[in-house]
C-alpha cells in the first residue's frame, strides 16, 4: 500500500544530508566537546560549526544561540528564565493559540502566584497588536505569542508585537518551531529578545532544540550543573543533535524557496482539489498570512476521528488539530478560540506537507477523500444533501 505522510507539523523526516552529517559521530567520533584532549577537539570544531549554522539561518549572532533538548525545553527555558529572575511575580502576556509547551508554562506560572493575560484572537487566528498593548501593566514581565500556528498556519504580525512592547520596555519570546525553514525568520528584522526553535520539525531527529536568547537579556536558568552553553544550560553537550539541527539549517537554507515555492503550490492543489470535489468544507486559519505547507479544513457533519482512521487506512497520515491533543475527543483549543463552533472544530483536518511530498502525492488524496467523506455523511445523522 501507499504511504503518504502529511503531518509534517508533528514531525519531519531525517534529511538524507543531515543523515549523512551524523554517521561519522555514531561510528568513531564520540569525544566530550568540553574536553581539552584530541578525542574532544575531534568534536569541538563540528559543534562549534553547527551552532554557527544554527545562528546563521535565524539571523542572529553564535553565542545568541543555546542549545536545548527540544522545542518544548527552549519555551519554558524562554518563559521561566524571565520569571525566576523577576524580583516580584509579576505578569505575562501570551496568547490563547499557544503550543501547550508556551500554555502550561504559564498555567503553571499562574498556580506560583504570577498573573497571565490570555489575549484573544481573531476568526484567522491572529492576535491584534493593539490587544497586546491593552494588556500591558506596570509589572508586565514578558510577552510570548508564537510566530506561526502549528495547528493552522496563521502567521502572526510579530515584528509589530516586538515594536510595542519594547516601546514599554517588555521584553518579547516567541515560539518559531513552525516558522523555521517555512517563511523568513531573521531576529535582527523579527527584532524579538527570546525565540524557541526544534530540530525535528526540520528534517534533524527529535531531541534538539534551540533558544535565541539576545545578548543583554537577563534569563536565568532551567538546567544547573556544569558550564556548557555558556553557563545557560547545563548537560554535556548532544553532540549528534547539534550536529543534525546544524546541518538541517544548512539545507534549509540554502533551498528554501524553492522548497516552499512548491509547498506553496501543492498546497494550494491540494486546497482546490478538494473544494472542487468535496461540499461544505471551511478553511481554519488566515487565506494568506500563513506559512506554506499548513492546511486546515473543516468538513462538516464528519468526526476528524473517523476521517484520520479512513484515511490511515489508505495510507495517508495526517492530523485532527495537532500531534499533542489528538487522541483526546476535546475539540482543538486553537480553533475554539477563533470562535469556530465546536462540531466544526471537531470535524477539522490537517495536512501539513513536507519537502517528501510530490504532485502524485496530492492526487492520490484527491482520488480517495471525497469518497471517504461521502461514505462518513451518510452515516451522519446531521447531514443532508
Ligand atoms: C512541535 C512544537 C513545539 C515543541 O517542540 P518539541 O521539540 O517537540 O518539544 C513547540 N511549539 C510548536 C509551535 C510546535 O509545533
Amino acid at each position: 500500500m501507499r504511504r503518504i505522510y502529511l503531518d509534517n507539523n508533528a514531525t519531519t523526516p531525517i534529511h538524507p544530508q543531515v543523515a549523512d552529517a551524523i554517521k561519522p559521530f555514531l561510528n568513531g567520533l564520540f569525544g566530550n566537546p568540553s574536553s581539552t584532549h584530541f578525542a574532544g577537539r575531534d568534536v569541538k570544531a563540528s559543534y562549534d560549526a553547527a551552532r554557527a549554522g544554527i545562528a546563521d539561518m535565524i539571523g542572529a549572532k553564535t553565542d545568541e544561540v543555546v542549545i536545548t533538548s527540544c522545542g518544548s525545553e527552549a519555551d519554558n527555558h524562554a518563559i521561566k528564565g524571565i520569571a525566576c529572575m523577576a524580583e516580584n511575580k509579576g505578569h505575562i502576556i501570551t496568547s490563547t493559540v499557544e503550543h501547550p509547551a508556551v500554555l502550561n508554562v504559564c498555567r503553571h506560572l499562574e498556580t506560583k502566584g504570577f498573573s497571565v493575560t490570555y489575549v484573544p484572537v481573531d476568526g484567522f487566528g491572529l492576535v491584534d497588536p493593539d490587544d497586546v498593548k491593552d494588556a500591558i501593566r506596570k509589572d508586565t514581565l514578558l510577552v510570548s505569542i508564537m510566530y506561526a500556528n502549528n495547528e493552522t498556519g496563521t502567521v502572526m504580525p510579530i515584528r509589530d508585537i516586538a515594536n510595542i512592547a519594547h516601546e514599554r520596555g517588555v521584553p518579547v519570546h516567541s515560539d518559531m518551531v513552525q516558522a523555521l525553514g517555512k517563511i523568513k525568520v531573521d531576529m535582527t528584522d523579527l527584532g524579538v529578545d527570546l525565540a524557541s526553535f526544534s530540530g525535528h520539525k526540520v528534517y534533524a531527529p527529535k531531541g534538539v532544540g534551540a533558544l535565541y536568547v539576545r545578548e543583554g537579556t537577563h534569563l536565568g536558568s532551567l538546567v544547573h550543573g556544569g558550564h556548557q552553553e555558556a553557563g545557560r544550560r547545563a548537560g554535556t553537550e548532544n553532540v549528534i543533535g547539534i550536529v543534525a539541527f546544524g546541518k538541517a539549517c544548512e539545507v534549509a537554507g540554502s533551498h528554501a524557496e524553492e522548497y516552499n515555492a512548491r509547498l506553496e503550490m501543492l498546497r494550494k492543489r491540494l486546497l482546490d482539489g478538494i473544494l472542487e470535489r468535496i461540499g461544505h468544507v471551511r478553511l481554519n486559519g488566515h487565506p494568506t498570512q500563513r506559512v506554506p505547507n499548513t492546511l486546515n479544513l473543516s468538513f462538516e457533519f464528519v468526526e476528524s476521528e473517523s476521517l484520520l482512521f479512513a484515511l490511515d487506512r489508505k495510507g495517508v497520515a495526517v492530523s485532527s488539530g495537532s500531534a499533542c491533543s489528538s487522541g483526546s475527543d476535546e475539540p482543538s483549543h486553537v480553533l475554539l478560540a477563533m470562535g469556530i463552533p465546536g462540531p466544526v472544530c471537531q470535524s477539522a483536518l490537517r495536512f501539513s506537507l513536507g519537502w517528501v511530498n510530490t504532485d502524485d502525492d496530492i492526487d492520490y488524496v484527491l482520488d480517495i477523500l471525497p469518497g471517504i467523506v461521502g461514505k462518513l455523511r451518510e452515516m451522519s445523522p446531521l447531514f443532508q444533501k
